[in-house]
């Protein structure tokens, strides 16, 4: 299967050459030419399977330059004992219409290990397919979640390195500790003073020098970015929303073929989109509930068909949706008009004006397929409140977000449609929201809270935070930001 770049169609790569270079030259996406179609029976076969059959079957329907074998084998070391529950994605049933999809039995306890433990060996073998010599360091700027799930990827995976910045005194204390607690030979955590947006200019301007590049290139390195507009980050993505519709059938709480709404928290637009696609290749999805926090330009677009970043920027407690450019929607803007120029003027437009207005067309069937909606943080809170103490179900933020669109969509449609909510967070990864939201105090560590709210719910902490506070804390150093490439070359060069 070929791939080309959503502003130009004449920019055909291969998916190891998508995979290897995540951008296309001209600023846009790389998409698959065509979606592959299944079968009923496929489908079917795929409900009989495990998560790991599911996840090579689906893969390799885009992946035509990779063997069976080889993607067997990336698949058992993405999703194996790394993962606290057997069936890597589980999903758990409030009620027989009301289901949830938790994504976050991995590593890091959040979505984001769904992609990131697939994509360092989707990314090292397509490498190899294109040629490519040098070992690849990933650099990354993090608020927090990201910088840590790409550390746990890439870790101790040959021929690579990782460096990652994260602003001093601007992430949470547990996020912190999780980065600098990391293990692995290849891995390099350092703070920044300065804020998110100076180390990620920091980083771009690390990508942006010619100078450097041919300097590492000379000793056998070149960077590269574990982004999330990357399609081998969206394809792994895509198979759990098939794998939840298994299930959903296996529980007999409804029939194969019939059709399940799916409510995702959406920031970059990537979740969703891969839900999309595993409807436009014949999964039976229903409504696509797009939830957002205050920063609800998505809902504002998903209603009027304009895109508008103008708008003052919301610090929320789901912050990993905090987020006024989701970059991800170009997908699902070429996917629908199916027009590479139309994209292109409209993505010139965001760039110039920061707003744009789609065609009534392209409008009106999102607007079929899509319900936008967001909440408060207070609203937010409440609804875990609710579901706690109504289902004994504890949620973080994020997925709480989703939960609260479910609540709103079927008070408006005045009916119960067989629905998922895609949980994007363990519960513990927020604990001081989610403690706050249960009524109880919140003025302690971040590591105490973590055993508070175990106390307080008679659940267990996830491995990975109950034991991060007797960690060995491993990378303490804080760059200024114009010292920043040299803390890459001290990395790679030394
Ligand atoms: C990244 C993230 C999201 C947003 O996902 P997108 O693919 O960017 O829409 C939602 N919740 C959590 C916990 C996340 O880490």
């Amino acid at each position: 299967m070929k791939y080309f770049s959503t502003r130009d169609k004449n920019c055909i790569v291969s998916a190891a050459e998508a995979i290897a270079h995540g951008l296309a030259p001209d600023g846009g996406l790389f998409v698959p030419e065509s979606l592959p179609k299944l079968k009923n029976e496929d489908i079917k076969s795929l409900c009989a399977a495990d998560y790991r059959t599911r996840a090579v079957r689906i893969m390799k329907l885009f992946l035509d330059e990779f063997s069976e074998d080889e993607l067997e084998r990336m698949v058992n070391s993405a999703y194996g004992d790394n993962f606290d529950h057997p069936d890597i994605a589980p999903v758990h049933f409030i009620d027989e219409k009301t289901a949830v999809l938790e994504l976050w039995h991995g590593p890091t306890c959040a979505f984001k290990d769904m992609a990131l433990q697939m994509l360092p060996h989707l990314l090292t073998a397509s490498l190899k397919k294109c040629g490519e010599k040098r070992n690849v360091c990933i650099l990354v700027a993090t608020s927090g979640d990201t910088g840590k799930a790409a550390l746990e990827g890439f870790a101790d995976v040959e021929g690579t390195k990782i460096l990652v910045f994260y602003p001093h005194n601007g992430v949470s204390e547990v996020q912190q500790l999780q980065m600098i607690t990391q293990s692995g030979k290849n891995v390099g955590v350092s703070a920044v003073y300065g804020n998110f947006d100076d180390a990620q200019t920091g980083v771009k301007k690390i990508f942006g020098d010619r100078e450097f590049a041919d300097k590492l290139s000379a000793k056998g390195w070149f960077l590269s970015s574990a982004n999330s507009i990357n399609w081998g980050r969206l394809l792994p993505q895509i198979v759990y929303y098939f794998s939840a519709y298994c299930d959903y059938v296996n529980s007999g709480n409804i029939a194969f073929g019939d059709t399940v709404d799916f409510a995702v928290p959406t920031g970059n637009f990537g979740n969703i989109l891969a839900c999309w696609y595993a409807k436009k290749m014949g999964l039976p999805v229903g409504k696509l509930l797009c939830a957002s926090n205050e920063n609800n330009v998505l809902a504002d677009f998903l209603e009027s068909g304009v895109y508008d970043k103008n708008r003052p920027f919301h610090t929320t407690i789901s912050p990993s949706m905090d987020i006024l450019v989701s970059s991800n929607l170009e997908r699902l803007l070429y996917s629908v008009s199916g027009s590479d120029t139309q994209v292109a003027e409209y993505m010139r437009k965001l760039n110039s004006y920061g707003r744009y207005a789609v065609d009534d067309k392209t409008a009106d069937i999102i607007r079929e397929n899509f319900v936008g909606g967001f909440c408060t943080d207070t609203e937010t809170k409440s609804v875990i409140n609710k579901i706690y103490t109504e289902h004994g179900y504890l949620m973080d933020t994020h997925t709480a977000v989703a939960y609260k669109k479910v609540l709103d969509h079927r008070a408006e449609i005045k009916e119960h449609t067989p629905t998922v909510i895609v949980s994007t967070a363990s519960p513990y990864k927020f604990c001081d929201s989610v403690l706050d939201a249960l009524g109880a105090e919140t003025n302690a560590s971040g590591t105490q809270l973590i055993e508070r709210l175990s106390e307080l719910t008679k659940t267990p902490a996830p491995k990975p935070l109950s034991g991060l506070g007797s960690r060995e804390k491993r990378f303490n150093g804080v760059a200024q930001k114009q010292d920043m490439e040299k803390t890459v070359a001290d990395f790679l060069l030394e």
